[in-house]
């Protein structure tokens, strides 16, 4: 009977296959369910015991010397569902000079890769890590991709900084791919190097991601990308990528980092009320001057509102209609404190005080909507 994974890779030679509800698979593929049925049991990889577990790590890193021997075969542990902790580090000494697949695994353990070296491309796509992703001090002198990937435990990519002064020409990404990947917890990249294109389009932090001492080149995309988590603790690691996207020119980078650097400073309680007022009014009007739009939108929403106002307040025999106020407000702030007595005749103090108000707002509006503009097209 085939393995009923797509597409099976294990089949020939792997004679074993092991029973799953109804179907068969071969053991790299066997699932792993640990949510218990109606009958109480759980399935698969769930119910093996530490010897089971262990005798699987054997045999994957059986399968890797093998693979590692042969010419021309590649590592191709596509679909492959791994119960427990797993480390990498049992590849040959002198690192992995194939390309490695571990497309659509399941990590159900920590995975740690300590100090291991990817010469060729590395491929995580779709990977789900149900634990700890260490990957502490791994080099990818190629490609590596995380397309889609999610870390439901931390990630750690980090490098000990000893190491890095050591080996200089080690502990880096080359091109790396983090698309759509999904961090629900913190992610590291303290003290690495990414040295080519590095993509976090779309990518999702459920934490503030720490770049300590990275260093980055200018060939980096966060376009898309979303970070969930805005506390008064994670201030510090918003900041340092603003520095870091100001570094390399990333100007656009630069301020979604500052607006989530103000996001979290409104959680300071300390701060004082005007400040938070402060912050708040410039969010709402213009997303930290990002968005020339917001600006516009309240614009019209205050026309209409002070439209209303001066009707409301205007007296039934002003020479100046309604409209006429509106325009004049819009175009020469302030202009109702000097004008000529025919058209203040008889009117009312609200008038004046409005007026005022409408002034000053349209103004910040105007301002809020032009520096945006020109943030937009980089003309700092
Ligand atoms: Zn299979």
């Amino acid at each position: 009977m085939d393995c009923a994974y797509k597409d099976c890779q294990f089949t020939s030679g792997n004679i074993s296959k092991y029973s799953y509800g109804s179907k068969h698979y071969c053991l790299f593929h066997l699932p792993y369910e640990a949510k218990e049925d109606e009958k109480g049991n759980k399935q698969g990889k769930a119910t093996w015991d530490d010897g089971e577990k262990s005798d699987f790590k054997e045999t994957v890193y059986a399968d890797f010397q093998s693979k590692q021997k042969l010419h021309g075969e590649n590592f191709n542990y596509t679909g492959t569902i791994f119960p427990s902790n797993f480390m990498l580090i049992h590849l040959p000494a002198e690192g992995s000079k194939k390309n490695a697949v571990f497309k659509d695994c399941h990590f159900h353990g920590d995975l740690e890769t300590d100090h291991a070296i990817f010469y060729e491309d590395v491929s995580f796509e779709s990977v789900t890590f149900h634990k700890r992703a260490l990957f502490r001090n791994a080099t990818f002198s190629s490609g590596v991709s995380f397309k889609g990937a999610t870390f439901i435990g931390d990630a750690d990519f980090s490098i000990d900084h000893l190491f890095s002064k050591k080996y200089d020409y080690r502990c880096f990404f080359n091109d790396v791919d983090f698309t759509r990947a999904d961090f629900k917890q913190k992610a590291w990249f303290n003290y690495c190097r990414f040295v080519n294109e590095t993509c976090f389009i779309e990518t999702t932090f459920g934490k503030a991601p720490d770049f300590a001492n990275a260093v980055f080149n200018e060939d980096i995309r966060f376009e898309g990308a979303k970070f969930n988590s805005a506390e008064f603790e994670e201030a510090p690691y918003y900041r340092l990528l603003e520095k870091k996207m100001d570094e390399i020119g990333a100007l656009k980078y630069k301020a979604i980092f500052f607006a989530k650097e103000q996001d979290c400073m409104i959680h300071f309680k300390k701060m004082p009320l005007t400040q938070i007022l402060a912050t708040f009014i410039y969010r709402i009007a213009s997303d930290y001057g990002r968005s020339f739009l917001q600006p516009l939108l309240w614009f019209l929403v205050f026309q209409g509102l002070f439209y209303y106002l001066y009707d409301f307040f205007r007296p039934p025999l002003a020479k100046a209609d309604t409209v006429t106020m509106l325009v004049m407000h819009i175009f020469r702030p302030f202009s109702f404190l000097g004008l000529p007595e025919m058209y203040t005749f008889r009117w009312p103090m609200e008038i004046y005080v409005v007026g005022v108000f409408h002034s000053i707002i349209t103004y910040a509006l105007v301002t809020l909507f032009l520096l945006a503009i020109r943030r937009t097209f980089r003309m700092q």
